[in-house]
Protein backbone atom coordinates (compact mmCIF):
# COMPACT_ATOMS: atom_id res chain seq x y z
CA UNK A 1 0.00 0.00 0.00
CA UNK A 2 1.61 3.20 -1.42
CA UNK A 3 0.02 4.75 1.60
CA UNK A 4 1.65 2.70 4.36
CA UNK A 5 5.73 3.70 2.74
CA UNK A 6 7.45 5.48 5.76
CA UNK A 7 9.09 8.09 3.78
CA UNK A 8 12.68 8.95 5.43
CA UNK A 9 14.87 12.00 5.10
CA UNK A 10 18.00 12.09 2.60
CA UNK A 11 20.92 12.24 4.06
CA UNK A 12 23.07 14.28 2.08
CA UNK A 13 26.51 15.00 3.77
CA UNK A 14 29.03 17.68 3.25
CA UNK A 15 31.16 17.55 0.79
CA UNK A 16 34.01 19.55 2.23
CA UNK A 17 36.62 18.84 -0.92
CA UNK A 18 33.76 20.46 -3.39
CA UNK A 19 32.64 23.39 -1.87
CA UNK A 20 33.51 26.93 -3.14
CA UNK A 21 34.78 28.69 -0.07
CA UNK A 22 35.59 32.85 -0.50
CA UNK A 23 39.57 33.67 -1.25
CA UNK A 24 41.13 30.20 -1.48
CA UNK A 25 41.23 30.52 -5.70
CA UNK A 26 39.27 28.15 -6.79
CA UNK A 27 36.32 30.39 -7.38
CA UNK A 28 38.32 32.75 -9.69
CA UNK A 29 40.21 29.63 -11.08
CA UNK A 30 36.91 27.94 -12.43
CA UNK A 31 35.43 31.34 -13.46
CA UNK A 32 38.52 31.94 -15.48
CA UNK A 33 38.76 28.18 -17.03
CA UNK A 34 35.30 28.36 -18.39
CA UNK A 35 35.12 31.85 -19.37
CA UNK A 36 38.27 30.97 -21.17
CA UNK A 37 36.73 28.36 -22.59
CA UNK A 38 33.50 29.93 -23.58
CA UNK A 39 35.66 33.12 -25.16
CA UNK A 40 38.03 30.52 -27.47
CA UNK A 41 34.42 28.99 -28.68
CA UNK A 42 32.49 31.93 -29.60
CA UNK A 43 35.86 33.58 -31.54
CA UNK A 44 35.43 30.18 -33.25
CA UNK A 45 31.91 30.92 -33.91
CA UNK A 46 32.72 34.15 -35.15
CA UNK A 47 35.06 33.21 -37.25
CA UNK A 48 33.23 30.20 -38.68
CA UNK A 49 29.51 31.20 -38.19
CA UNK A 50 28.00 29.07 -40.99
CA UNK A 51 29.45 25.81 -39.45
CA UNK A 52 29.37 26.46 -35.82
CA UNK A 53 26.17 28.73 -35.38
CA UNK A 54 22.38 27.45 -35.87
CA UNK A 55 20.39 29.41 -38.40
CA UNK A 56 17.44 29.65 -36.08
CA UNK A 57 19.36 31.38 -33.04
CA UNK A 58 21.07 33.58 -35.32
CA UNK A 59 17.79 35.19 -36.11
CA UNK A 60 17.38 35.90 -32.71
CA UNK A 61 20.11 37.55 -31.63
CA UNK A 62 22.50 40.47 -32.50
CA UNK A 63 26.23 39.13 -33.29
CA UNK A 64 28.15 42.49 -33.30
CA UNK A 65 26.10 43.37 -29.93
CA UNK A 66 27.02 40.15 -28.44
CA UNK A 67 30.57 40.83 -28.70
CA UNK A 68 30.59 43.31 -26.24
CA UNK A 69 29.61 40.70 -24.05
CA UNK A 70 32.59 38.49 -25.37
CA UNK A 71 35.25 41.42 -24.77
CA UNK A 72 33.92 41.29 -21.12
CA UNK A 73 34.11 37.74 -20.51
CA UNK A 74 37.48 37.45 -22.63
CA UNK A 75 39.10 40.57 -19.97
CA UNK A 76 37.04 38.62 -16.85
CA UNK A 77 39.15 35.24 -17.57
CA UNK A 78 42.25 37.28 -17.33
CA UNK A 79 41.59 38.71 -14.55
CA UNK A 80 40.16 35.78 -12.79
CA UNK A 81 43.66 33.55 -13.96
CA UNK A 82 45.54 36.30 -12.52
CA UNK A 83 43.30 36.24 -9.20
CA UNK A 84 44.04 32.83 -8.45
CA UNK A 85 47.36 33.48 -8.48
CA UNK A 86 47.53 36.10 -5.98
CA UNK A 87 44.94 33.61 -4.25
CA UNK A 88 47.44 31.07 -4.65
CA UNK A 89 44.47 28.03 -5.39
CA UNK A 90 44.04 26.26 -8.37
CA UNK A 91 46.90 27.89 -10.46
CA UNK A 92 46.89 25.28 -12.83
CA UNK A 93 43.15 25.86 -13.78
CA UNK A 94 43.73 29.25 -13.50
CA UNK A 95 46.50 29.01 -16.13
CA UNK A 96 44.65 27.39 -18.63
CA UNK A 97 41.61 29.55 -18.42
CA UNK A 98 43.96 32.41 -19.62
CA UNK A 99 45.82 30.37 -21.78
CA UNK A 100 42.32 29.60 -23.82
CA UNK A 101 41.70 33.23 -23.11
CA UNK A 102 45.06 34.14 -25.24
CA UNK A 103 44.12 31.61 -27.91
CA UNK A 104 40.66 33.69 -28.29
CA UNK A 105 42.62 37.01 -28.28
CA UNK A 106 45.50 35.27 -31.20
CA UNK A 107 42.29 34.14 -33.51
CA UNK A 108 41.16 37.59 -33.66
CA UNK A 109 39.40 38.10 -30.23
CA UNK A 110 36.17 40.38 -29.70
CA UNK A 111 36.73 42.54 -33.47
CA UNK A 112 36.43 39.61 -35.73
CA UNK A 113 33.72 41.82 -38.51
CA UNK A 114 30.49 40.43 -38.20
CA UNK A 115 28.62 39.69 -41.81
CA UNK A 116 26.25 38.03 -43.75
CA UNK A 117 26.04 34.07 -43.22
CA UNK A 118 26.01 31.54 -45.93
CA UNK A 119 23.58 28.78 -44.74
CA UNK A 120 24.50 25.19 -44.39
CA UNK A 121 22.39 22.78 -44.07
CA UNK A 122 24.26 20.65 -40.60
CA UNK A 123 26.11 22.64 -38.42
CA UNK A 124 27.35 22.63 -34.52
CA UNK A 125 25.67 24.82 -32.23
CA UNK A 126 28.06 26.73 -30.58
CA UNK A 127 26.37 29.88 -30.27
CA UNK A 128 23.61 27.74 -28.08
CA UNK A 129 25.79 26.10 -26.34
CA UNK A 130 27.62 29.06 -24.89
CA UNK A 131 24.42 31.26 -24.42
CA UNK A 132 22.39 28.09 -22.65
CA UNK A 133 25.07 27.58 -20.28
CA UNK A 134 25.28 31.38 -19.58
CA UNK A 135 22.22 31.78 -19.27
CA UNK A 136 21.45 28.30 -16.91
CA UNK A 137 24.21 29.22 -14.41
CA UNK A 138 23.19 32.64 -13.86
CA UNK A 139 19.30 31.93 -13.86
CA UNK A 140 19.72 28.63 -12.10
CA UNK A 141 22.53 28.46 -10.06
CA UNK A 142 21.38 31.71 -8.38
CA UNK A 143 17.66 30.05 -7.72
CA UNK A 144 19.68 26.80 -6.56
CA UNK A 145 22.43 28.85 -3.75
CA UNK A 146 19.35 31.14 -2.98
CA UNK A 147 16.59 28.36 -2.28
CA UNK A 148 18.27 25.23 -1.62
CA UNK A 149 16.72 21.79 -1.07
CA UNK A 150 19.63 19.83 -0.07
CA UNK A 151 22.10 22.76 1.40
CA UNK A 152 25.05 20.20 1.66
CA UNK A 153 24.98 19.31 -2.41
CA UNK A 154 27.86 21.48 -4.32
CA UNK A 155 27.81 22.73 -7.59
CA UNK A 156 30.79 20.31 -8.17
CA UNK A 157 28.74 17.33 -7.05
CA UNK A 158 29.93 13.78 -8.48
CA UNK A 159 29.48 13.05 -12.14
CA UNK A 160 28.87 17.39 -12.57
CA UNK A 161 31.94 16.55 -15.37
CA UNK A 162 29.79 13.61 -17.55
CA UNK A 163 26.40 15.91 -17.24
CA UNK A 164 28.18 18.69 -18.96
CA UNK A 165 29.63 16.31 -21.34
CA UNK A 166 25.49 15.33 -21.80
CA UNK A 167 24.93 19.21 -21.96
CA UNK A 168 27.66 20.06 -24.69
CA UNK A 169 26.42 17.20 -27.10
CA UNK A 170 22.82 18.21 -26.86
CA UNK A 171 23.46 21.83 -27.32
CA UNK A 172 26.10 20.94 -29.98
CA UNK A 173 23.66 18.96 -32.28
CA UNK A 174 20.60 21.12 -32.00
CA UNK A 175 20.58 21.44 -35.74
CA UNK A 176 20.94 17.78 -36.11
CA UNK A 177 18.17 17.12 -34.07
CA UNK A 178 16.00 19.78 -35.52
CA UNK A 179 16.11 18.30 -39.07
CA UNK A 180 15.56 15.08 -37.66
CA UNK A 181 12.61 16.24 -35.99
CA UNK A 182 11.02 18.11 -38.55
CA UNK A 183 11.66 15.39 -41.31
CA UNK A 184 9.86 13.12 -38.71
CA UNK A 185 7.05 15.55 -38.50
CA UNK A 186 6.36 15.46 -42.01
CA UNK A 187 5.43 12.54 -42.11
CA UNK A 188 2.23 13.75 -40.55
CA UNK A 189 0.82 15.51 -43.50
CA UNK A 190 -1.49 13.20 -43.86
CA UNK A 191 -3.12 14.67 -40.67
CA UNK A 192 -2.92 18.25 -41.60
CA UNK A 193 -6.04 20.20 -41.22
CA UNK A 194 -5.89 23.66 -42.32
CA UNK A 195 -9.38 24.82 -40.52
CA UNK A 196 -8.03 23.36 -37.42
CA UNK A 197 -5.01 25.77 -37.86
CA UNK A 198 -6.94 28.81 -38.70
CA UNK A 199 -9.45 28.09 -36.04
CA UNK A 200 -6.73 28.41 -33.64
CA UNK A 201 -4.99 31.23 -34.99
CA UNK A 202 -7.62 32.91 -34.40
CA UNK A 203 -7.87 32.42 -30.57
CA UNK A 204 -5.52 34.97 -28.04
CA UNK A 205 -1.63 33.89 -28.65
CA UNK A 206 -1.92 32.69 -24.83
CA UNK A 207 -4.85 30.10 -25.12
CA UNK A 208 -2.82 29.13 -28.25
CA UNK A 209 0.41 28.73 -25.98
CA UNK A 210 -2.08 26.92 -23.76
CA UNK A 211 -3.06 24.56 -26.64
CA UNK A 212 0.16 23.60 -27.38
CA UNK A 213 1.39 23.15 -23.57
CA UNK A 214 -1.59 19.86 -23.05
CA UNK A 215 -0.83 18.82 -26.49
CA UNK A 216 3.17 18.41 -26.29
CA UNK A 217 2.43 17.16 -22.61
CA UNK A 218 0.07 14.19 -23.65
CA UNK A 219 2.46 13.33 -26.41
CA UNK A 220 5.17 13.46 -24.13
CA UNK A 221 3.51 11.99 -21.45
CA UNK A 222 2.65 8.46 -23.43
CA UNK A 223 6.69 8.50 -24.98
CA UNK A 224 7.85 8.75 -21.62
CA UNK A 225 5.52 6.33 -20.12
CA UNK A 226 6.58 3.71 -22.79
CA UNK A 227 10.08 4.29 -22.21
CA UNK A 228 9.27 2.97 -18.33
CA UNK A 229 6.87 -0.04 -19.28
CA UNK A 230 8.31 -1.32 -22.52
CA UNK A 231 10.91 -3.37 -21.14
CA UNK A 232 13.56 -3.10 -24.44
CA UNK A 233 13.07 0.44 -24.41
CA UNK A 234 13.73 1.37 -20.48
CA UNK A 235 17.79 0.54 -20.95
CA UNK A 236 17.55 3.70 -23.28
CA UNK A 237 15.42 5.88 -20.72
CA UNK A 238 17.50 4.29 -18.16
CA UNK A 239 20.38 6.71 -18.84
CA UNK A 240 18.61 9.30 -18.11
CA UNK A 241 17.53 8.06 -14.57
CA UNK A 242 21.25 7.02 -13.54
CA UNK A 243 21.43 10.46 -11.73
CA UNK A 244 22.02 10.53 -8.00
CA UNK A 245 22.13 13.81 -6.99
CA UNK A 246 19.99 16.06 -9.17
CA UNK A 247 20.69 20.11 -9.85
CA UNK A 248 20.02 22.63 -13.47
CA UNK A 249 23.16 20.47 -15.21
CA UNK A 250 21.65 16.76 -14.21
CA UNK A 251 18.63 17.17 -16.55
CA UNK A 252 21.02 16.90 -19.43
CA UNK A 253 22.25 13.65 -19.31
CA UNK A 254 20.18 11.14 -21.78
CA UNK A 255 20.67 8.51 -24.40
CA UNK A 256 21.45 10.42 -27.65
CA UNK A 257 18.18 7.91 -28.65
CA UNK A 258 16.12 9.40 -26.02
CA UNK A 259 17.17 13.07 -26.86
CA UNK A 260 15.87 12.66 -30.48
CA UNK A 261 12.91 10.67 -29.83
CA UNK A 262 11.70 12.88 -27.57
CA UNK A 263 12.18 16.29 -29.92
CA UNK A 264 11.01 14.17 -32.52
CA UNK A 265 7.75 13.32 -31.01
CA UNK A 266 6.70 16.88 -29.79
CA UNK A 267 7.22 18.30 -32.88
CA UNK A 268 4.26 15.99 -34.40
CA UNK A 269 1.79 18.25 -32.30
CA UNK A 270 3.52 21.55 -32.97
CA UNK A 271 3.27 20.71 -36.80
CA UNK A 272 0.17 19.60 -36.78
CA UNK A 273 -1.52 22.31 -34.87
CA UNK A 274 0.50 25.22 -36.55
CA UNK A 275 -0.26 28.27 -34.07
CA UNK A 276 1.65 31.46 -34.79
CA UNK A 277 5.08 31.71 -34.74
CA UNK A 278 4.96 33.78 -30.97
CA UNK A 279 3.56 30.94 -29.42
CA UNK A 280 5.24 28.62 -30.74
CA UNK A 281 7.99 30.55 -29.14
CA UNK A 282 6.71 31.00 -25.69
CA UNK A 283 5.86 27.53 -25.51
CA UNK A 284 9.32 26.84 -26.73
CA UNK A 285 10.82 28.76 -24.03
CA UNK A 286 8.52 27.92 -21.58
CA UNK A 287 9.54 24.07 -21.92
CA UNK A 288 13.12 24.57 -22.13
CA UNK A 289 13.14 26.32 -18.84
CA UNK A 290 10.74 24.04 -17.01
CA UNK A 291 12.82 21.03 -18.40
CA UNK A 292 16.28 22.52 -16.34
CA UNK A 293 13.20 24.03 -13.92
CA UNK A 294 12.64 20.50 -12.75
CA UNK A 295 15.90 18.96 -12.39
CA UNK A 296 17.15 21.48 -10.10
CA UNK A 297 18.45 21.22 -6.38
CA UNK A 298 15.43 23.83 -5.65
CA UNK A 299 13.27 23.63 -2.27
CA UNK A 300 10.73 25.95 -3.49
CA UNK A 301 7.17 25.03 -2.52
CA UNK A 302 5.46 26.87 -5.93
CA UNK A 303 2.28 26.98 -3.26
CA UNK A 304 -0.75 26.07 -5.61
CA UNK A 305 0.81 25.83 -8.65
CA UNK A 306 2.53 22.24 -7.87
CA UNK A 307 -0.87 20.78 -8.07
CA UNK A 308 -1.04 22.29 -12.00
CA UNK A 309 2.63 22.33 -13.03
CA UNK A 310 5.43 20.03 -13.28
CA UNK A 311 7.65 21.34 -10.74
CA UNK A 312 10.97 20.14 -9.00
CA UNK A 313 9.45 18.35 -6.05
CA UNK A 314 7.40 16.22 -8.49
CA UNK A 315 9.92 15.63 -10.91
CA UNK A 316 12.57 14.86 -8.40
CA UNK A 317 9.96 11.82 -7.17
CA UNK A 318 10.01 10.42 -10.77
CA UNK A 319 13.77 10.17 -10.29
CA UNK A 320 13.53 8.35 -7.11
CA UNK A 321 14.23 4.55 -6.62
CA UNK A 322 11.87 4.33 -3.85
CA UNK A 323 9.02 2.11 -4.32
CA UNK A 324 6.02 3.97 -3.93
CA UNK A 325 7.66 6.53 -6.57
CA UNK A 326 8.96 3.86 -9.51
CA UNK A 327 6.70 4.28 -12.73
CA UNK A 328 5.10 7.23 -11.50
CA UNK A 329 5.14 11.21 -12.99
CA UNK A 330 5.77 10.81 -16.18
CA UNK A 331 4.34 14.38 -17.24
CA UNK A 332 6.66 17.08 -18.23
CA UNK A 333 4.60 20.43 -18.06
CA UNK A 334 1.33 19.69 -16.49
CA UNK A 335 0.21 17.18 -13.65
CA UNK A 336 -2.76 16.53 -15.49
CA UNK A 337 -2.00 13.48 -17.73
CA UNK A 338 -0.39 11.74 -14.26
CA UNK A 339 -3.86 12.40 -12.45
CA UNK A 340 -5.73 11.02 -15.25
CA UNK A 341 -3.80 7.94 -15.90
CA UNK A 342 -3.42 7.06 -12.65
CA UNK A 343 0.36 7.96 -12.46
CA UNK A 344 0.56 10.70 -9.94
CA UNK A 345 2.36 10.50 -6.89
CA UNK A 346 3.02 13.26 -4.56
CA UNK A 347 3.58 13.34 -1.06
CA UNK A 348 3.96 17.30 -0.94
CA UNK A 349 5.41 17.32 2.58
CA UNK A 350 8.35 14.48 1.30
CA UNK A 351 11.05 14.97 -0.88
CA UNK A 352 12.67 11.24 -2.06
CA UNK A 353 15.85 9.98 0.00
CA UNK A 354 17.05 7.82 -2.79
CA UNK A 355 17.48 8.20 -6.44
CA UNK A 356 18.76 6.89 -9.11
CA UNK A 357 17.78 3.46 -10.94
CA UNK A 358 17.41 0.13 -9.01
CA UNK A 359 20.40 -1.60 -11.09
CA UNK A 360 23.37 0.54 -11.24
CA UNK A 361 24.42 1.85 -14.54
CA UNK A 362 28.32 2.30 -15.87
CA UNK A 363 29.11 5.46 -14.73
CA UNK A 364 30.85 6.66 -18.34
CA UNK A 365 29.61 8.09 -21.19
CA UNK A 366 31.18 5.86 -23.53
CA UNK A 367 29.35 2.54 -20.92
CA UNK A 368 26.11 4.76 -20.78
CA UNK A 369 26.23 4.88 -24.96
CA UNK A 370 26.46 1.28 -25.24
CA UNK A 371 24.60 0.37 -21.88
CA UNK A 372 21.25 -0.38 -24.34
CA UNK A 373 22.99 -2.78 -26.29
CA UNK A 374 25.24 -4.69 -23.49
CA UNK A 375 21.50 -4.43 -21.79
CA UNK A 376 19.78 -6.15 -25.19
CA UNK A 377 22.12 -8.30 -25.72
CA UNK A 378 22.10 -10.01 -22.11
CA UNK A 379 18.20 -11.02 -22.75
ZN1 LIG B 1 11.62 8.63 -16.71
ZN1 LIG C 1 14.36 13.96 -15.42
Amino acid sequence: MKNDYEYREREQALDIEGQFRFGEGKISAYCSLFLGALSLLAVLAYLYPAYLTTIELRQAYDAAFLQQFLKYGMYFSLFFGVLSFVLNGHRRLGAVGIVLTLMAFALGGYSIPVGPVEPVRLSLGVDWLILAFLGSTLVFMTLEKCFPKYRNQVILRSEWGLDLLYFCFNHLAISAILIYANYHASHFDWALSASLQESLRSTPVLLQVAVIILCADFVLYWEHRLYHEVTPLWPIHAVHHSIEQLDWLAGSRGHFIQVFSERAMVMVPLYLLGADKTALDIYVAFAALQAILIHCNLGLSFGPLKYVLVTPQFHHWHHSSEKPAIDTNYSAHTVLFDRLFGTYHMPTKHWPADYGTTVRLPRSFIGQLLYPVTRWLKK
